[in-house]
């Protein structure tokens, strides 16, 4: 034992301490430095059969964490002296759990109390008053005890020590009165006037059985029939009509009293411990409520684990087992149903309330039980508004409780019981958060069935659908599909489950096409394109898909879901579409350069006649006798030059003339316009035509097909020499202008002043055979048309006077 004595007396008291951690010890310790005395003991002091002489002298106990079961310590302790304070420390989460244990322990008394290890700072105070409160009624009972000693010793009828006594007694916080062996009373104290409510005056001679209901006479005047031979009897607790509008309660200790006159009486002690009382019915009560709801939730817990009932009769049981527990005649499941209440299930006296009957909202207290969260509770209706108690199949209800059933968030209904009397005793905390639970739980069962169905719904749109799906899971393994995707691709549902999706791929995409697929949807980033794909047969079919991905709650891609229909037919007529503009634009490019020949002959004749004057240049220096070798040299370069010129002129028109696959390639616009300008130079020379081209500042790349654009610019080109034929030729300009556009894309106009078009004849111009040309063929401007829609780009007539007009296209910049 190691006693740890504080340094500066006076101390209030003796405090044990048994498995106290030291640096918690040392906290609680510092902050009672010379008021508390301790005595750290270990855990045989206690174990021992003996009584330690030091519990006896201590005011208070304190039990640390360390200790394997503190409870058994304070049981042991409580076994020597009930009335000695004892504190257990335990961690946070323990004290409720602790609380319950000492609370229904028979052994432990009043005065054991846990500790939350976090609220230490408040120990040190709770220690000193528990201290100080043990001192102050070992005090009183001193007091008492040495009265009683000096009332056997003096005479009673010396003046000074009646005074004495008087003072004395009036001074103790305890009642003191005299009564003669009838229970007259002969003389009280003011504590015992407080206590009963009475002055001494005007209750000399009245029974004291007076002061107490009459169910208390037999009890009190059996305690006051003791004598100087009696056993002392232990305190007993008794009701008292001092205050009537609370029962108030007093703990009697009797003493016998003798009188000089061989008169026989008693002497009572009395304490008022109303609170107490209080405090152990409420502990009682509290056990009672504990008890009926571990009762209530087992019960609870079996109705709604059934397997085999419905949840309709799980809801019937609940009702009729709360009805029964509660003792309320009507139990009621509600739907809100506009202003009405339309109820979904019922227990009721003689089933006067019968399903899918409807309340009226206002009438009944349901109204405020949907506005409230926790569930509502009425234990008696207001008499005095007879008109507003509301009423359930025309009975009048008195008292109620109901709470809101939340349905995704939304309210859905209440549940309630009712009944028509008032109830006595208010409905517990724990029948209201029984009510709560059994709202929470029909609440998800709802919920679960409305879910359930909307899935039924889903899945069976999904079975239907025309369109394939297939689910899959991150990974791309098959985890559904349905009968579309079965038709569709020829594979059952069984042969491709588990399988990866990558069994359709016909191996006309490249892998680099999938990685980008895939990459994009695990970002979460939909998919929509057409896919050739492989049947099961073999065939390709193509296939319009979009690939969308579903995430779980935490917001992360848990699956994919791939939809799609068969868009060969559209592919094929598309393709067969594309082939046949291809195969127009051919014959019109074939006709251009019928037109053109004129003009390309006589770009033709220039090479081929500097060849001839050359090569007959050479021959003449050749067949002279003196040869001049450097004259010979230059004539036959030139002969090469003009030769690789003509050469040039015919790969153009072959390749203009070409027909071939449609290529779309990265290519500057000014390229294409060149390249098309020198095709038409000549026809531009033979009309005496002044082109002036865009001075190329400004040179985006377009990504075309740069046989079609030159095309289309040779198109409109041409047009505009026609519509210029019949200016002045010194007024015969065309001007090729690139400009940036809006939406990232470049802008190319063909401006001319030429005679323009009729204006009530433009809406026609681009018609396929719109002409007004003798000789016209008129699909040189639908065609062009085609082609930049092709290209994503958009051509149309811009301006148009009598003075000339201006065609301008658009092409995507890349
Ligand atoms: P074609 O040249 O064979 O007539 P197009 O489709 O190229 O066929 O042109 C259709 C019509 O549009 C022409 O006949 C002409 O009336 C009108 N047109 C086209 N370009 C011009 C232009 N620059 N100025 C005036 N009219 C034009």
């Amino acid at each position: 034992m190691v006693a740890v004595s504080a340094h500066r007396d006076p101390c209030i008291g003796t405090v044990v301490v048994m498995g106290v951690e030291p640096t918690t010890f040392q906290r609680v310790a510092a902050r009672l430095d010379g008021v508390l005395r301790w005595d750290e003991w270990g855990d045989e002091e206690l174990s021992r059969t003996t009584v330690p002489e030091g519990l006896l002298q201590s005011d208070a106990v304190l039990l640390g964490s360390a200790l394997s079961d503190p409870v058994a310590m304070a049981q042991r302790v409580c076994r020597v002296d009930k009335t000695i304070p004892v504190v257990i420390l335990v961690g946070a989460e323990r004290v409720a759990q602790l609380q319950r244990t000492i609370m229904f322990s028979p052994s432990l008394g009043s005065e054991v109390k846990p500790w939350s290890l976090s609220e230490l700072d408040e120990l040190p105070g709770a220690l000193r008053r528990a201290v100080e409160r043990r001192q102050q009624r070992s005090s009183y009972l001193h007091t008492i005890q040495s009265a009683q000693l000096h009332l056997g010793k003096l005479s009673l009828f010396q003046p000074e020590v009646t005074h004495y006594l008087d003072r004395l007694l009036d001074r103790l916080p305890v009642g003191v009165l005299t009564v003669d062996n009838r229970g007259a009373i002969l003389s009280m104290s003011r504590r015992a006037e407080a206590i009963l409510g009475t002055a001494e005056p005007e209750s000399l001679g009245v029974s004291v059985a007076s002061f107490f209901p009459s169910f208390e006479h037999d009890r009190l005047m059996g305690c006051l029939s003791v004598d100087a031979r009696t056993e002392p009897r232990p305190p007993l607790v008794f009701e008292v009509t001092a205050d009537r509008c609370k029962p108030c309660h007093v703990e009697a200790t009797v003493a016998p009293l003798a009188y000089h006159a061989g008169q026989r009486g008693a002497m009572l002690i009395l304490q008022d411990v109303t609170e107490r009382v209080h405090a152990e019915r409420e502990r009682t009560r509290a056990e009672l409520d504990l008890r009926s709801h571990v009762k209530v939730l087992n019960a609870f817990l079996q109705i709604t684990s059934a397997q085999e009932s419905t949840f309709e009769a799980k809801v019937h049981q609940l009702l009729e087992f709360v009805c029964s527990q509660l003792n309320l005649p009507f139990g009621l499941l509600t739907q809100v149903d506009g202003e009405t209440l339309r109820i979904v299930d019922a227990v009721s006296p003689d089933n006067v309330v019968e399903p899918r009957s409807a309340i009226a909202l206002s009438c009944s207290y349901c109204e405020s039980t949907l506005r409230l969260e926790d569930p509502l509770s009425i234990e008696f209706a207001d008499a005095s508004k007879a008109g507003d108690v509301p009423h359930i199949a025309g009975w009048r209800i008195e008292s109620y409780l109901g709470a809101r059933i939340v349905v995704r968030g939304e309210v859905f209904g209440t549940i309630v019981f009712a009944g028509d009397a008032s109830r006595e005793v208010p409905f517990t905390s724990s029948e209201r958060e029984t009510l709560k639970l059994m709202a929470q739980w029909i609440g998800g069962q709802l919920e679960r069935q409305r879910n359930e169905a909307r899935m039924r719904i889903l899945s069976s749109a999904l079975e239907q659908a025309a369109d394939s799906v297939a689910i899959t899971d991150r990974e791309g393994s098959i985890l559904h599909v349905n009968p579309a995707y079965e038709r569709l691709t020829g594979y059952s549902k069984d042969e491709v489950i588990g399988r990866k999706m990558s069994i359709l791929r016909s191996g006309v995409h490249d892998e680099a096409f999938y990685r980008e697929l895939w990459s994009g949807i695990k970002r979460g980033e939909v998919f929509r394109g057409v896919l050739i794909n492989r049947r099961r047969d073999g065939n390709t079919y193509h296939e319009d898909k979009t690939i969308t991905s579903l995430r779980d709650a935490a917001g992360e891609i848990t699956h994919f879901v791939s939809t799609g229909h068969d868009v060969s037919e559209r592919c094929r007529a598309e393709e067969s579409a594309r082939r046949h503009q291809a195969e127009m634009a051919h014959v019109a490019r074939l006709s251009t350069l019928g037109e053109m020949t004129s003009g390309l002959a006589h770009e033709l004749t220039q090479p081929l006649c500097a060849i001839t004057t050359y090569a007959q240049t050479c021959l003449r220096i050749a067949n002279d006798d003196r040869i001049d070798p450097e004259r010979l040299r230059y004539g036959l370069q030139q002969v090469i030059k003009q030769a690789e010129l003509g050469g040039a002129i015919f790969m153009r028109l072959r390749k203009f003339g070409r027909k071939s696959e449609t290529v779309f390639r990265p290519t500057a616009v000014h390229d294409v316009i060149r390249e098309a300008a020198s095709l038409i130079s000549a026809d531009l020379a033979q009309s005496e035509v002044t082109l002036k081209l865009d001075d190329g500042s400004w040179c985006p790349k377009v990504r075309v097909d740069p046989i079609q654009i030159e095309q289309v610019i040779l198109n409109l080109v041409r047009n505009s020499l026609d519509a210029m034929s019949v200016v002045n030729p010194p007024d015969r300009k065309l001007i090729i202008q690139v400009a940036p556009a809006e939406a990232e894309q470049v802008k190319v106009s063909i401006i001319d002043q030429g005679r323009g078009c009729p204006p009530e004849l433009e809406e026609k111009l681009f018609q396929p055979f719109f002409t007004t040309k003798p000789n016209g063929l008129g699909i040189g401007l639908s065609i062009s048309q085609t082609i930049i829609e092709a290209h994503s780009g958009r051509l149309w007539l811009e301006a148009n006077s009598s003075k000339g007009a201006t065609f301008s296209f658009t092409l995507p910049m890349c």
